[in-house]
């Protein structure tokens, strides 16, 4: 029941930051995946006190509360189960400082990660973690998710770039966590722990982050497969032979058609292609990563191979790459590209068995899946294009995508390489976390112990997905 005090929010955070507007409601209950239920009300606060207040408020009157960035993310993280109140912090969007000397930033949680990496361009350096949403994905969201991307082989996920952050708990308290140096070894490392915590145990209010040099030679290039096996392998024979890729991707067939249908970029319809880059600061170095690729994709029957440091061939490739989930839903009008329990990650031996284990179950159940993803840090996506006016079609993505992650587990791999939990992959999640769920519910409970941040998701969210007979459904329903 919504008992949300909205003259007291409007104290708060003033009049023009509250939205309660049905039709504002309607959209903000969803974010970038199929679920969808209603909050109460939608605050965007300007400043930490007002997030501090407004999480005091809330804490005393047990009302859920549901942080924000761009909404893009992919399992239902944002969507508010247990109603409450929806904290919009892209108004916090300020980039705090910028230190050469000691090579980090501070920035609010709202600054989209585009406009980041656009103010660190004219000092000669990039913040790497970059997803594939970079246009509208928050630094908030990102550390709440530990998002990754392209570059993350080479330079690391999220939780590494993070040195420390301020933090508003539950009660109202601010804290800062972590330090402004690359070490620090004293005590419990709370600032990673915030990482990946899908804003189920405190407000990200400011973070500092670490950035590395815009390295002078970046070298791509591309090898097709006739079999997505060969690729697979490939990409594990490169991991373990020492090379240092800058972008190691693997996208399938599927991928392919879907990406010519939308961009003319006139990629070859093979089975597979990987997308390989090194780059460095010394020409010769970046030579000898991009020729030890190749010749292993050689050694795994990769043909047309080539290579390129033309700054426009390199772009026309990754824009392929980059526009690859909005291409999908143009792979067959009739089908939508549908965003169920989309990633995981494998141990590089197996990369190539999953890959094809995606078809195959695909194939078993009638839907149409796609294999690609930043394979080069042991990361697979996958995505379901069925028709989602039809039943059976919800039943058959279930059954597969439950396969495909008894699978994973199998084979000690893990639910979420970078898309998180959310709602979509809780029942997986939990299965694999079996050992660690009650530790992770103590942490929850210290933390929160009136449950109010996020309620109902990772380890509380409901097992069962509902199927729905359109592209968003309610979890409530
Ligand atoms: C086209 C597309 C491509 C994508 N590609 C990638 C990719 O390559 N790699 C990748 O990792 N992900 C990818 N994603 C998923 C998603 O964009 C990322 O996970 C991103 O980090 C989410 O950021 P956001 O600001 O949209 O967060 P939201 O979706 O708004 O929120 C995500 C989570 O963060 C929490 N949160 C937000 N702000 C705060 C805060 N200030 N304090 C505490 N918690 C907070 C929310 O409660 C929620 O649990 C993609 C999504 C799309 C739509």
């Amino acid at each position: 029941m919504n008992t949300v005090d909205e003259p007291r929010l409007r104290e708060i955070v003033g009049e023009n930051n509250i939205k309660s507007d049905p039709s504002d409601l309607y959209v903000y209950g969803s974010d970038s995946s199929v679920h969808h239920a209603m909050p109460w009300v939608i605050v965007k606060p300007d400043t930490t006190e007002q997030v501090q207040k407004l999480m005091a408020y809330a804490n005393e009157n047990k009302i859920p509360v549901i942080p924000r960035g761009g909404g893009s993310g992919m399992c239902g993280q944002t969507v508010p189960v247990k109603g409450g109140i929806i904290l919009d912090m892209k108004g916090m969007n300020r980039i705090l400082e910028i230190n050469m000397p000691d090579v980090y930033c501070r920035v609010q949680p709202g600054v989209v990660d585009d406009d980041l990496n656009l103010a660190l361009k004219q000092y000669g350096v990039f913040y790497p973690p970059t997803p594939a949403s970079s246009r509208i994905a928050t630094i908030g969201g990102e550390i709440a998710n530990n998002a990754s991307g392209v570059r993350s082989v080479k330079y690391g996920a999220t939780r590494d770039a993070v040195l420390g952050m301020k933090v508003v708990l539950p009660n109202g308290e601010l804290v800062s966590l972590g330090a402004h140096t690359r070490v620090e070894a004293s005590g419990y490392q709370l600032h990673k722990l915030m990482v990946g915590s899908e804003g189920t145990l405190g407000v990200v209010v400011e973070a500092t982050l670490s950035f590395v040099p815009i390295p002078e030679y970046r070298c791509m290039g591309v090898a097709n497969f006739d079999s997505l096996k060969d690729a697979g392998e490939a990409i594990g024979s490169i991991m373990a032979s020492g090379a240092i890729p800058s972008m190691l991707e693997l996208v399938d067939s599927v991928a392919i058609k879907a990406v010519n249908k939308t961009m003319d970029l006139g990629l070859k319809e093979v089975a597979a292609s990987l997308i390989f880059e090194a780059d460095g600061q010394v020409k010769e170095a970046v030579d000898y990563e991009i020729n030890k690729m190749k010749k292993i994709c050689e050694k795994h029957h990769g043909q047309d191979i080539w290579a390129s440091y033309d700054p426009k061939e390199r772009a026309k490739i990754f824009m392929g790459r980059k526009k690859l989930f909005p291409a999908l839903s143009k792979y067959d009008d009739k089908l939508a590209s549908t965003s169920l329990a989309d990633d995981m990650a494998v141990p590089y031996s197996k990369m190539a068995e999953m890959a094809g284990k995606i078809h195959e179950v695909a194939e078993k159940n009638d839907i149409i899946m796609t294999a690609y993803g930043h394979c080069g840090s042991g990361c697979m996506h996958t995505k379901i294009l069925m028709d989602t006016k039809r039943e059976d079609q919800w039943q058959s993505a279930r059954a597969a995508i439950t396969e495909i992650y008894d699978y994973v587990r199998s084979v000690n791999g893990t639910t979420s390489a970078e898309h998180g939990i959310g709602l979509s992959k809780a029942e997986s999640f939990k299965v694999e976390k079996a050992d660690s769920i009650n530790l992770l519910g103590t942490i929850k409970s210290a933390l929160d112990p009136n449950n109010i941040l996020n309620p109902g998701k990772l380890m509380q969210a409901p097992d069962n997905w509902v199927t729905a007979s359109n592209l968003r459904y309610s979890v409530n329903s």
